[in-house]
């Protein structure tokens, strides 16, 4: 299987820490050196004015001689590391601290202007080609008595000051570094936590789609992959079981078609070539006609039991009808087989009329085919109670008899399609198997229960409800 989403995560993750480098390298770098820029004009500012209102202003003022006033700046300077200068308002340098020759230099700063400064107090440059590498230059006017008599500068070497903010960037990379470490063990928890569960659902998505429905996903976390993997699992053992179901169908519907027929084509040769003589005949197109018969009522039960399954709602012709009458007719229906074997039909009927709402005919094909198994694996010489009871909103409609008994590991399959008990494919060898699961779809269709409480060898009841017609 291709590991595409594991690359992508992983590109992107390395896509990020480019990015990440790439961006501290240029933006945070231009920012860092700004901002360490503004903070030392700031610093010195505020040093330059201190001499310019201290110092400065008493050599003016005449307390203080300008060998003295040099000393001092000259100690500041070498603390500060920087380069004091001490200029007239033209320009001329008196005290330039970096001079240790002497104070009164006589020397002028060419094209010196104020104003060059514009509205801020620092500017980087190459002051006048003083310097030969930029420098952070700061002034503060000297104004003893309101007036301004010179100026206090003080220079500082950029590359000092840039010095200190690759100091700080390194900071930056480090811990950069560290988070991008950091986010490669996430990224490594993250393919464990998510991207494994994702390749085990995948990987069974595509035995699934091989027709491979038996791989398990083993996810047991309560977040949306367990979710997501409890879906597939239980949509496996769906189609699993579907897929069995269809299998068992089709096996079974070939079987219960391949055998009458094998039987007819085996008679009608014999008879055609004259194996079976004339006057035998007659017994063997009886046969052939009983297994015709047969083919002809499991056509009819496929055909029904297709209106039902699970696409769609079945539409059902629901009417009032009297249900007691019904039940009459249809117990009718079999006095012919009941005399045969010596079996007595009772009806326990509640009230003259008992009116229900439901599909009519389709629950006559209830009573029919309950009524028919319940002859079917009587015994010869027993009775037949088919009883209705109200209560509340409901009737309960009982068949039954005192036959053969449906076996305790039946009761759950004798609804499923084509399921015949072992005891009963000896009995009956006309019957289907689909009566009981065509009786559970209709009663399904009308919202309505249908239980079976039976005893081998004693006996068997089914009872369905149905629902009394609201006056
Ligand atoms: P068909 O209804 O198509 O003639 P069938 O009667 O065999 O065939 P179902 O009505 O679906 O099929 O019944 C399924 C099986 O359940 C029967 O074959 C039988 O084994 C068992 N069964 C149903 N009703 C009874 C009953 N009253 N007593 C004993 N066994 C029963
Ligand atoms: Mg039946």
């Amino acid at each position: 299987m291709k590991r595409t989403l594991y690359l992508k995560f992983l590109t992107g993750y390395l896509i990020l820490g480019i990015l990440g480098f790439i961006l501290v390298s240029t933006l945070t770098n231009y920012m860092l050196q700004k901002q360490v820029l503004v903070s030392e004009a700031r610093t010195l500012y505020t040093e330059c004015t201190e001499i310019a209102s201290s110092y400065a202003a008493n050599y003016y003022d005449g307390s203080m001689e300008l060998s003295e006033l040099h000393s001092h700046l000259e100690t500041i300077s070498r603390y500060m590391n920087t380069k004091i200068k001490v200029t007239d308002v033209s320009g001329r340098i008196m005290i330039d601290s970096s001079d240790l020759s002497g104070f009164s230099t006589d020397k002028t700063i060419a094209g010196f202007n104020i104003s060059d400064f514009g509205t801020r107090y620092y500017t980087v440059s190459r002051f006048y080609d003083t310097f030969s590498e930029p420098y952070l230059t700061v002034f503060a006017p000297i104004t003893p008595n309101y007036r301004v008599r010179g100026y206090v500068l003080i220079h500082k070497p950029v590359r000092d000051i840039s010095d200190y903010s690759y100091e700080l960037l390194n900071i930056v990379y480090i811990t950069l570094l560290l988070i991008f470490a950091l986010s490669f063990i996430i990224l490594l928890i993250f393919s464990l936590l998510v991207y494994r569960p994702i390749r085990k659902i995948t990987s069974a998505a595509d035995a699934y789609l091989d027709g491979d429905f038996s791989q398990k996903i083993n996810i047991h976390t309560q977040d949306e992959l367990g979710c997501l993997a409890d879906t597939f699992n239980y949509m496996a053992n769906e189609l699993n079981t579907l897929e069995d179901d269809q299998r068992k169908f089709v096996s079974n519907v070939s079987h219960d078609f391949r055998s009458p027929l094998t039987s007819i084509k085996g008679y009608i040769e014999a008879i055609l070539d004259g194996t079976i003589p004339y006057e035998m005949q007659d017994k063997y197109l009886n046969i052939i006609l009983f297994e015709t018969e047969r083919l002809n009522k499991l056509t009819n039960s496929l055909l029904e039991l297709n209106k039902f399954g699970s696409h769609g709602k079945t539409i059902l012709y629901m009417k009032s009808f009297d249900i007691n009458y019904i039940i009459r007719m249809t117990a009718l229906t079999f006095e012919g087989i009941c005399r045969e074997k010596h079996i007595s039909i009772e009806l326990i009927l509640s009230g003259k009329t008992l009116f229900v709402t439901a599909d009519m005919e389709k629950i006559q094909q209830v009573i029919y085919n309950l009524t028919d198994n319940a002859i079917k694996f009587s015994h010869p010489d027993s009775s037949i109670t088919i009883e209705t009871t109200e209560k509340n909103d409901k009737v309960f409609i009982s068949v039954k008899d005192s036959g053969i008994g449906i076996p305790n590991d039946s009761l759950k399959k004798i609804w499923e399609r084509f399921y015949k008990t072992d005891v009963s494919r000896g009995k009956d060898k006309r019957g289907t198997g689909l009566g009981l699961a065509i009786v559970r779809e209709i009663i399904q269709a009308h919202d309505e229960n249908i239980n079976v409480i039976s005893t081998e060898g004693v006996g068997t009841e089914f009872i369905f409800t149905l629902s009394v017609t609201k006056e």
